[in-house]
């Protein structure tokens, strides 16, 4: 995604992944809203829908089995059932097309920067040389271990197997079994995954060796355990063990180096928040990198990275810790269970929770203003369709209902659409690429002074 956005300025990408062939395993649940959304804003949702499963938006938050509120407030108001592998390997094609590089069987060892860039070594001792470099490379990203920045938190206090096999049995026994199970048992689960294969989830509890990849035979023991029967598994596809370690990296800047998704932030996958919030880093850094880069970036902008993620990512730690609480089968959880689910019935609740894992409801600090200043836009209407048509190409855009306003010495970096109709509660607001709301107001001059905080100087 970030190699996507970069290309998009025009700035020249080289991407490095150790592994020769793609990961196989089906983590992620799917894409929520703000992630379809952003898919929306660079033409990608059409060609990423074909390959996944519309879902109903709610009942993710802790898998309390509550549907979305009425109201949601998104054109994308769904879930899309994705596997990561498929999303992965679309975001890379989009990637190339886009003119960046990609190099497999390349493992980053060691870098050290300069005033002007950073030398990068592989592991086979090749060397590179870059004005940026961001570790995009995972929780045990080595580009943070090199970095020296700490990655404090919490290790994993439960464990879980999970992998994809065929079943013995009957459809419908698996089912009625696993529905009893279910209703006390959350870390469980053993459902259809694709014609004949079945994705299973059990706890790693009592399996010792973690150094090991997990074998069938371990998850045959541990179904027996949990459900009295193995269900006549076999022919596994993959077969994984993950665990709940939460953890945020104390910088995500140091000088020409940053660090991305999970080398940046860990926590339990309930809620199906991980890959999200990856994206959503990218997105956000992708056109400020591209603006340093280019030498037009305001001084700070580069920072607002850090300032405005962390907590975004300090947030979504947050929430996994509580849906992991939520999870435990200890009388005392399950009764909070009880009682969130009943608060759930408030459409406020419900939206609240759902809000935060689609990370829909997420403000950027921007300063004092109105609510909407520091939000995402929805898809609104404009004169010439859909307003997230207008943002393909990764520039700011200024949406004119005053008919009046002008982005005169900053029109190489940002669009002007004059549109009373517009619907759109404000008189004017200014976009950044990220589709984050900069400035609402009526009046050049303020118009002028947030042109110059977020796209720099005037050409002119
Ligand atoms: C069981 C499970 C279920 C999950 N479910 C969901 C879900 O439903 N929704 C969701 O959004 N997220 C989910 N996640 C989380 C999601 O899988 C991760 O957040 C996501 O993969 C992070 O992407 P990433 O690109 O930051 O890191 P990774 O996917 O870890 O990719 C890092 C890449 O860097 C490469 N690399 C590592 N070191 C080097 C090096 N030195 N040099 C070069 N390359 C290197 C690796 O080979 C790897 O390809 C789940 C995770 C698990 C474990």
């Amino acid at each position: 995604m970030l190699a996507a956005e970069l290309r998009l300025h025009d700035v020249r990408v080289l991407v490095l992944e150790k592994e020769t062939e793609p990961a196989s395993a089906v983590r992620i649940v799917g894409l929520h809203i703000r992630s379809l959304e952003l898919m929306a804003m660079r033409g990608l949702l059409e060609r990423i829908l074909p390959h996944g499963r519309k879902r109903p938006a709610g009942a993710y938050f802790a898998a309390i089995a509550k549907p979305a509120p009425p109201g949601l407030d998104s054109r994308y108001a769904y879930l899309l059932g994705i596997p990561q592998p498929v999303i992965e390997r679309l975001l890379e094609e989009h990637a190339v097309e886009q003119g960046a590089q990609v190099r497999r069987g390349c493992a980053v060892a060691g870098f050290e920067q300069d005033d002007e860039g950073v030398s990068v070594e592989l592991a086979d001792g090749e060397r590179l040389r870059s004005r940026y470099l961001v570790g995009c490379d995972g929780a045990r990203s080595t580009v943070r271990k090199l970095l020296g920045v700490g990655f404090p938190g919490e290790p994993a206090r439960t464990e879980s197997l999970m992998g994809e096999m065929e079943v013995g049995v009957p459809q419908e026994e698996v089912a009625v079994t696993v529905a009893a199970i279910r209703e006390t048992h959350q870390r469980f689960w053993l459902r259809p995954a694709g014609v004949g294969v079945y994705s299973v989830l059990v706890p790693a509890a009592g399996v010792s060796d973690r150094a090991e990849p997990p074998t069938l035979e371990v998850f045959k023991q541990q179904l027996r355990a949990i459900a009295g029967t193995d269900f006549g598994v076999h022919s596994p596809r993959w077969l994984s063990r993950f665990g709940d370690a939460t953890r945020l990296a104390d910088s995500y800047r140091v000088g020409r180096v940053l660090l991305a998704g999970d080398a940046a932030h860990i926590h339990p996958p309930i809620g199906g928040q991980g890959l999200n919030l990856g994206i959503q880093d990218a997105f956000n850094l992708g056109w400020k990198l591209a603006a340093q880069i280019h030498g037009w970036a305001p001084e700070t902008l580069l920072d607002t990275y850090q300032t405005e993620r962390r907590p975004v990512a300090e947030a979504v730690l947050d929430n996994t810790r509580a849906q992991t609480e939520l999870l435990s089968t200890e009388p005392g959880a399950q009764a909070v269970r009880r009682l969130l689910t009943e608060l759930m019935d408030f459409d406020e609740v419900n939206l609240h929770l759902l809000e935060k894992i689609t990370a829909t409801g997420i403000r950027y600090d921007f300063g004092a203003g109105p609510d909407l200043l520091g939000r995402r836009l929805r898809d609104i209407d404009v004169k010439q369709g859909n307003l997230y048509d207008l943002l393909h190409r990764g520039r700011g855009l200024l949406l004119d209902r005053t008919e009046r306003l002008t982005v005169d010495g900053w029109s190489d970096r940002v669009d002007h659409l004059a549109d009373s109709t517009a619907a759109l509660d404000a008189p004017s607001v200014l976009l950044r690429p990220d589709g984050h709301v900069a400035w609402i107001g009526d009046d050049q001059q303020g118009l002028d002074d947030h042109l110059s905080r977020w796209f720099g100087k005037p050409a002119h």
